[in-house]
């Protein structure tokens, strides 16, 4: 069983060197535990402060142990009478090849209803994200105008097709020309800015929204959220979702101060985690579900082969080498 551990906490951009990869033989199954074959493995942007030994709101990874994550695997052993071999299972598991479970906190997947991937993706925790996010915060009305970064990631694709359900006008920002053609021809977005080589994104918000933003949706923080944040209108909602660009700074930023563009517009930002809003998952599951196979919500997965890339995989999302959901694929069905 290969197996990748943390062995030393990251300082700025983590590197390859403070994971290894290593071989242990599998343990014996105890009463209660099931053994899972890890066939997708996802890399999320928030495992980077699990890295570091900040507080926040999970802990931090302990160090010399195996990492964890979102995994869809497969049941191949069974020593508890709720799950048989056979059943694919998504849930909080190892980077490595084979996980050990009491299998609490593991979810039943349907391979006949849509492929295993998206257990981890549009209907799993990003997509979730999204929509409580977006609906729950964002209050987004016919009409109005939803801005999202980081929106050709895997949250930020949901949230912009979501507002295109309800009627909005979408901007969205990412970081590469291919990413912006994708949101505008294949998702529907009306504008897609390329911060990375717009040079006056307040200008190019201004012409993007003409109206205003009414709605925005932030995975990034940072100058691209300042501009955004010169743009609100009137009683604006913010979702913070997510803050990537400031993940991997060895000292904080301290951008221009939004309060006051707050309280001239009478606007209202607040952050969440996906979780403040578990009780009502199966609901939002059943929904993405829903608008997928309806082709109102349309996602697509960058997906890297093998256990041993997933340190590069993860990297490559403070590179931006994905478009929506990145994962590792670490064995077939
Ligand atoms: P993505 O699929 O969006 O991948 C990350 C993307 O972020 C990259 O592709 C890259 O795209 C962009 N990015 C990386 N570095 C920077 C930077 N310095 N400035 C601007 N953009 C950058 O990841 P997710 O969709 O999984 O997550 C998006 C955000 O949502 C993250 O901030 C994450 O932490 C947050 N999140 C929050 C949750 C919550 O419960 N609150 C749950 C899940 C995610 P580009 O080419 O456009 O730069």
């Amino acid at each position: 069983n290969r197996q990748f551990l943390l062995t030393s906490r990251p300082v700025g951009m983590p590197a390859d060197e403070n994971f290894e990869l290593r071989e242990v033989t599998l343990p014996d199954l105890e009463d209660g535990q099931v053994l899972v074959r890890t066939l997708y493995l996802s890399v999320d942007p928030y495992m980077r402060g699990r890295m570091s030994d900040a507080k926040s709101y999970v802990e931090p990874y302990p160090l010399g142990e195996v990492l964890q994550g979102g995994v869809v695997g497969e049941i191949v052993e069974s020593k508890n009478e709720r799950w048989q071999p056979g059943d694919v299972v998504v849930g909080l598991l190892g980077w490595q090849d084979f996980s050990v479970s009491n299998g609490r906190g593991l979810l039943k997947i349907d391979p006949s209803v849509a492929p295993i991937s998206t257990a981890l993706g549009v209907v799993g925790m990003p997509g979730l994200t999204a929509y409580f996010g977006l609906l729950e915060i964002g209050q987004p009305q016919e009409g109005e105008t939803v801005v999202v970064s980081g929106a050709a990631g895997a949250v930020g694709t949901i949230v912009g097709q979501i507002a295109k359900i309800k009627g909005c006008r979408v901007v969205g920002i990412a970081g590469d020309d291919e990413k912006c053609a994708y949101l505008t021809h294949e998702l529907g977005f009306d504008v897609a800015i390329n911060y990375k080589t717009t040079a006056d994104m307040r200008a190019a918000l201004k012409e993007a929204c003409p109206n205003g933003v009414d709605v925005y949706f932030d995975n990034v923080g940072g100058e691209i959220t300042d501009a955004v944040m010169s743009r609100i209108n009137f009683q604006a909602r913010i979702a913070i979702c997510g803050q990537i660009s400031q993940y991997n700074l060895e000292k904080p930023d301290l951008g221009p101060r939004v309060f006051t563009q707050l309280l001239k517009s009478s606007a209202l930002a607040k952050g969440f985690i996906v979780n403040d809003y578990a009780k009502q998952h199966k609901e939002g599951m059943q929904q993405l579900g829903q608008w997928v196979m309806e082709g109102k919500i349309k996602y697509r997965e960058n997906i890297v082969d093998g256990l041993e890339n997933v340190v590069e995989a993860f990297l490559g999302l403070f590179r931006g080498d994905n478009i929506g959901k990145q994962l590792v694929k670490v064995a077939d069905l």
